[in-house]
């Protein structure tokens, strides 16, 4: 699988965030060091953010009109997004990785939250035209992604993650949006487990892709979102979603264990045939 990529991801920061430049530089570090193929990241176009934001929104970001605790105003944070945005727009047309950052997926159309500016995810399904699975792994709820594509017959969300937990949403099933909320620590055989019952209730009839929203702070060192996963969990994972049997690409969420952030996106990979 081929990672999408730009140096200047790690341009911006604040200190103690743990959302921070040195989670992309050693996973970087560790992936270039396995021989995959890496091409470089080129900015979403505003008329790809439109797809998933409203033009209000794109002013506040551009403008630094906005007010998260968790997301700061980081001064051109513009760029960086849009940079980020485009990088899973690429990572969809050649079904391959963004390893990016800022990542997307408590962002909603007209919302900052979560150490999210722009919904990666959205703006590369929505760019691709397809009907897609959104398969959201990251330990949080994909509250923005779910917000986005509610009742969206082309998409179909389907999010496992930690509760009770940042944001709050996600504890039950609505619409087109299949929600599993699990506890705390709960370890790789019940994750795995409700992953395989979970892609069994989905319908997948008519889906073109799958739109992998990856994020790793359900591994066992999180401090975030702990789900208890060891990185032979995300190959279990990987594996599992190949055998769907259908074109697949992955974006960037969260994953704050900085020294082992590198080791589960390879494991991952691995699970996914490449
Ligand atoms: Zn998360």
């Amino acid at each position: 699988m081929k990672i999408i990529w730009h140096p200047k991801c790690l341009e911006y920061g604040a200190p103690g965030h743990p959302e921070s430049p040195e989670r992309l530089k050693r996973a970087y570090e560790f992936l270039s060091a396995q021989g995959y193929e890496f091409v470089l990241a080129e900015p979403a176009a505003e008329e790809d953010l439109l797809r998933a934001h409203s033009e209000r929104h794109l002013q506040d970001v551009k403008k630094l009109r906005f007010y998260d605790p968790d997301s700061p105003r980081y001064p051109n944070i513009f760029e960086y997004a849009a940079l980020s945005a485009g990088a899973a727009i690429q990572a969809m047309r050649v079904n391959g990785f963004s390893l990016m950052r800022p990542p997307g997926h408590h962002a909603a159309r007209e919302r900052v939250a979560g150490f999210c500016y722009f919904n990666n995810i959205a703006i590369a399904v929505r760019a691709s035209g397809k009907k897609t699975l959104i398969v959201d792994i990251d330990g949080h709820h994909g509250d923005g992604t779910q917000a986005i594509f509610l009742g969206d017959p082309q998409v179909i969300y389907l999010s496992l993650h930690s509760f009770p937990n940042y944001p709050g949403t996600g504890l039950r099933s609505e619409q087109n949006c299949y929600n599993y909320p699990l506890p705390f620590d709960c370890g790789d055989k019940v994750y795995l487990q409700t992953l395989d019952d979970a892609l069994k209730a989905i319908d997948l009839n008519g889906v073109e892709q799958i739109a992998i929203s990856a994020g790793f702070d359900t591994y066992y060192k999180d401090p975030l979102a702990s789900l208890g996963l060891t990185t032979e969990g995300y190959f279990r994972i990987g594996e599992r979603l190949k055998k769907l049997g259908l074109p697949m690409f992955g974006v960037l969420e969260g994953g704050y264990c900085v020294e082992d952030l590198g080791r589960n996106i390879h494991a991952l990979l691995k699970g996914l045939g490449s």
